[in-house]
């Protein structure tokens, strides 16, 4: 059968038809917000190539978190930015560390409104701004391990509903799930950072978290832009690993990625919109170049459609707010 039986446009031609057959929907409920906290600092601060996003005292932090859950987004994912580095980040598994106070503070608050989830990597901890152990130029894959597993374990002590290992060492989920099995943390969930490329669209975010490489740059741990069978196989082994949830990031210049893993594995997924996606909507829209609420909403549809069941956002907020309006 074709035309003239078949006509697609029978469904266009009123927003309730459109919407009766619409095969992806976006909810509040889809959002994961990424929120930075630093530690020792008097008032939020607003990041320069990510307007409307800030690093927070604990203080804000708390409120933005109640402002989130309030909208209806379920979880949001916390980055620190601490006082002190050196070369092992040690900060990062301190039990007073900045993370942890923020666990402690919005579970206070909020109790069980809000899944906690906290990054889990030693970039930001680092004085040398990488992402583990740094022995000469490079960084030593199993030496790292054994401070993700710490820090993972000093986090769930903290509160963490989740962790998230993000720092690409070969063998992290299984080590971070060792060690909470270990730690009476059976019930903390890992959502890995599975398929994380080396990525141009990282930049607004290394100024946000501070945590700019002082040497060199992430190729050497980080997937290759050129690489998807390579990324399904990270997927894969993240899964035998025994990740919860797997993540692949950046989302929209890797919608085939997500697609793939979506299909091959049938896994709770998440994508990662990241902060130059979030930065050059910004900015067009800033220039009046593009409109953007519809465009917010059309990428991150398209995220969803291409077979993300959560989506980590700088939009979290904005898009509830936009959804709740109708
Ligand atoms: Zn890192």
């Amino acid at each position: 059968m074709g035309f003239p039986q078949q006509r697609f446009r029978r469904f266009r031609r009123t927003g309730r038809l459109r919407e009766m057959v619409r095969e992806t929907t976006l909810d509040p409920g889809d959002f994961i917000a990424p929120l930075f906290v630093k530690e020792g600092l008097a008032r939020p601060v607003e990041i320069d190539a990510m307007p409307g996003q800030h690093q927070h005292t604990v203080g804000s932090l708390v409120e933005s978190c109640g402002a989130l859950a309030e909208l209806g987004v379920p979880a949001v994912m916390l980055f620190g930015i601490p006082a002190h580095k050196d070369a092992e980040g040690s900060s990062a598994w301190d039990p007073n560390g900045i993370v942890q106070e923020a666990l402690r503070a919005v579970r206070a608050e909020l109790g069980d409104g809000l899944v906690l989830v906290a990054d889990l990597c030693l970039c930001e901890y680092t004085d040398h701004g990488h992402c583990g152990v740094v022995r000469g130029r490079a960084v030593d894959n199993d030496a790292t391990l054994d401070a993700y597993a710490r820090i993972a374990v000093s986090y769930a002590e903290a509160g963490a509903d989740w962790v998230g290992p993000s720092g690409m060492m070969d063998g992290q989920v299984g080590a971070v799930r060792r060690a909470l099995d270990a730690g009476g943390h059976s019930e903390v969930t890992v959502l890995a950072y599975a398929a994380k490329y080396a990525s141009a669209f990282y930049g607004p975010f290394r100024q946000a978290a501070e945590s700019r490489p002082q040497f060199g740059d992430r190729r050497g741990y980080q997937l290759d832009p050129g690489n998807a069978d390579e990324a399904v196989r990270e997927v894969k082994a993240d899964i035998d690993e025994g990740a919860d949830i797997v993540m692949v990031k950046p989302a929209l210049p890797y919608l085939d990625v997500l697609g793939r893993v979506k299909a091959a594995f049938g896994v709770p997924t998440a994508a990662y919109q990241v902060s130059g996606e979030y930065a050059m909507l910004k900015a067009a829209s800033a220039r009046g170049w593009l409109q953007e609420e519809p465009a917010m909403l059309e990428v991150l549809l398209a995220i969803r459609r291409a077979g993300a069941d959560l989506i980590l956002t700088y939009f979290a907020r904005d898009a509830a707010e936009r959804l709740r309006r109708g």
